[in-house]
């Protein structure tokens, strides 16, 4: 009787086994979504792709090519006129902080920030940042340190596990620094602020430990500023961040300014060097060799110049214009030189203001900008905010380009991006990982 019943039990579950399998068969075109629309930009071709249809399933991305067979069952989202890409990458923010104009520069906001603003209090403000970046297209950025500590992890898992809005986040915890790191002058007392926001090294050993503490506490990445004022990360410090970080297959983003510091980043062989608004050519050359990316955190000339110093008097202004747009123009022409030298760009925007009334992914963008005022074409600024970025942090697998098997992170605009690249400040449509975050194409706008 036993066995009986036990044989009856096996044909019920086979029963059910089958039923289940075919329900499973038989619903699976509902699971699947379509975006179509009138253009899709592949960026690795560096080609515009006329009626492209993106077939989503879950997360991913099934197929996607143009004039594709819509499955049957499947939901359509038509964008109608619009051009996909894949979603923007920033590879160089920092999300935990918000720095106001009014207080006076980078030295008084970077205090206020740090002694009054707990971890946790940075992380939710780096929710809003997150989420206003998501919503401009923005659906990865690397973010590089300024998140006290370990606050960029928080926000990180918070997003990853739908508790909040956000791009995908890649993770520096604190920067590696010379002493004081990148804080202004303080009082003895106050110098115990230094280490909520960087970890200090003077050895080799510093560097090495300092570079394993980062990984226990959930970096997926390394920040190192090579240098600040008169103080310089050593070579040979560089070369053993390097290497402690590379053993684990992790990369390392140098923030560097100047022959010196660009010229050890380089030697050390991080992955990108950081700004480089001053960098000689055989550092570039080398770069280029080396296939070291440079992230040119670069604005349009109007938003450096329109910066004036609270309580400046109009002489004091008039100096600060014409530095700023000295400043404009020479890192205008680094940039033209690196590209020239055939060293490849990862778009980063280092915003860390609020800049007026836009959102933070509204003035991140502005950066594409400036890469077309330093002649880099529609095409090369495209591939420097999708592909390259996916390479400098090691996810071309997952996410940079619209291909099947990656994740559906797609934006559309109204215009073709590959003629003007302003379009890419007006994201009009935004998928992450299958989910519509925006669409104010085939919907009207919320807001
Ligand atoms: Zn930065």
């Amino acid at each position: 009787m036993h066995s009986a019943r036990r044989g009856t039990v096996a044909v019920l579950l086979l029963v059910f086994a089958n039923q289940l399998l075919s329900q499973t068969t038989k619903g699976a075109d509902a699971h699947l979504v379509v975006v179509r629309a009138a253009k899709m930009l592949d960026v690795k071709a560096g080609k515009v792709v006329a009626n492209p249809v993106v077939v989503i399933e879950g997360e991913r991305i099934k197929e996607a090519g143009p004039g594709l067979t819509v499955p049957a069952g499947a939901k359509v989202i038509d964008l109608g006129g619009a051009t996909l890409m894949p979603g923007l990458i920033d590879a160089h923010t920092h999300l935990l902080q918000n720095y106001d104009f009014a207080l006076g520069g980078d030295d008084n906001n970077m205090v206020l920030t740090v002694a009054q603003m707990s971890p946790a209090e940075r992380a939710l403000l780096g929710a809003k940042m997150g989420r206003e970046d998501l919503e401009a297209g923005i659906t990865t950025v690397r973010d590089v340190g300024n998140s006290g500590i370990n606050g960029d992890v928080a926000l990180r898992r918070a997003i990853s596990r739908g508790w909040v809005s956000g791009p995908r986040i890649v993770a520096c915890t604190r920067a590696l620094a010379a002493a004081g790191g990148q804080f202004g002058k303080l009082q003895h007392a106050a110098q115990a602020l230094v280490k909520q926001e960087y970890v200090e090294i003077a050895t080799v050993d510093d560097a090495r430990r300092a570079v394993q503490r980062a990984f226990y506490d959930g970096a997926d990445c390394i920040k190192v500023i090579v240098n600040t004022g008169p103080r310089v990360v050593s070579l040979e410090e560089m070369k053993a961040i390097v290497e402690e970080a590379h053993r684990v297959h992790k990369k390392v983003a140098a923030h560097a300014i100047g022959d010196e510091a660009t010229r050890i980043a380089a030697e050390a062989g991080v992955d990108s060097i950081e700004h480089a608004y001053i960098v000689p050519d055989d550092v570039l050359k080398a770069m280029a060799s080396k296939k070291i990316f440079m992230v040119p955190t670069d604005y349009p000339e109007e938003i450096y110049t329109g910066f004036t110093p609270p309580g400046a008097t109009p002489e004091e202004r008039k100096e600060t214009e014409a530095a700023m747009k000295q400043f404009v123009q020479g890192s205008r022409e680094r940039l033209k030189r690196a590209v020239a030298a055939g060293v490849r760009i990862a778009a980063g925007s280092d915003e860390y203001y609020q800049m007026g009334k836009r959102t933070r992914g509204e003035s991140s963008t502005l950066i594409y900008e400036a890469y077309r005022d330093s002649g880099m074409t529609p095409w090369q600024i495209i591939q420097a905010a999708t592909m390259n970025g996916a390479e400098l942090l090691d996810w071309q697998d997952r996410i940079g380009s619209i291909e099947a098997g990656k994740l559906a992170d797609i934006v559309a605009t109204s215009g073709d991006p590959s003629q003007d690249v302003r379009e890419l400040e007006k994201v009009k449509f935004v998928m992450k990982g299958g989910d519509v975050v925006r669409n104010d194409l085939s919907e009207p706008p919320n807001r």
